[in-house]
């Protein structure tokens, strides 16, 4: 189910492919063909909340906003 509340995004122009983001949730996020973190899901379910907050602290580059 969609959330309207939750928007995940990654800013392409400060990722730096590390995958984190991919590792810790390969729903959301996968690495894309230009080696850089893509969002699968850029509207998810609520519950999904906790694991973003998760991935915005752990990115290195701070790209990942939702
Ligand atoms: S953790 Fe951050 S820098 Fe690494 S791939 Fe994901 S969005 Fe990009």
């Amino acid at each position: 189910m969609s959330n309207p509340e939750l928007h995940v995004k990654i800013d392409k122009l400060i990722c730096q492919g590390t995958g984190y983001c991919v590792r810790l949730e390969p729903e959301i996020f996968v690495i894309g063909a230009d080696d850089l973190g893509e969002v699968l899901v850029d509207k998810p379910d609520a519950k999904y909340a906790d694991v973003l907050e998760e991935a915005a602290v752990l990115c290195p580059t701070r790209a990942i906003t939702y």
